[in-house]
């Protein structure tokens, strides 16, 4: 039974798969680099915790994060509206990190997960899931919400003392969607391959 092994990440040692503990990780007896943990979370956790991410995701960007009144006059911006203000002021750069960052590489993350959970829940493999797995793998370092918040936390205490300062909708639905992804952090994307060979073996 070929899906019985398992091979080193790191350097291709082939390893006998065992049944782990809840919470524990097998690690390779050569180098010893991770090879699997068990899996801490049931798929449909992962799921729900993808489709609430998806529409948290929406709120953040559909409202005003903050609005600023100053001298009787008030102006609320989205982020979307905020990155194509730092666009507009020279700085493309800043402007680029900050969608990619914020908004394309963790919708990309999220939308990958919906692709591949949905047909795994019904129990078909999703085409180009050894693909998709390691996109999830190669993106995820570059989702930063969690410090875009921090930042536009420490520009706001700062702005408090010269506007006054009102918390939009979408500065909570930051905060919320920081811990969703936080929890989908915790989910291994290598357990897509684990679950794609449990599917080809039930089928075998
Ligand atoms: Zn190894």
């Amino acid at each position: 039974m070929t899906h019985q092994l398992i091979a080193c990440e790191e350097c291709d040692a082939l390893h006998r798969r065992i049944a782990l503990n809840a919470g524990s990780a097998a690690h390779c007896t050569r180098c010893g680099a991770e090879l699997f943990r068990s899996r801490a979370f049931h798929i449909d956790t992962v799921l729900a915790l993808t489709v609430g991410s998806l529409v948290v995701f929406v709120l953040a960007n559909a409202f005003p994060i903050v609005t600023l009144e100053m001298k009787g006059v008030r102006n609320g911006s989205t982020l979307l509206g905020a990155i194509v203000t730092l666009y507009r002021e020279g700085m493309p750069i800043v402007s680029g990190l900050v969608l990619a960052t914020t908004i394309l590489f963790p919708l990309t993350e999220l939308m990958i997960l919906l692709y591949l959970l949905v047909p795994l829940r019904q129990g078909r493999l999703p085409a180009q899931l050894h693909l998709f797995t390691r996109v999830i793998q190669t993106i995820r370092p570059w989702g930063m919400i969690e410090v875009f918040l921090l930042g536009v936390l420490v520009s706001l205490a700062k702005l408090s003392s010269t506007a006054s300062v009102l918390p939009g909708v979408a500065l909570w639905a930051f905060a919320a969607l920081t811990v969703l992804l936080a929890a989908i952090l915790m989910f291994d994307p290598r357990h897509f391959r684990d679950l794609a060979e449990e599917l080809a073996g039930s089928h075998a």
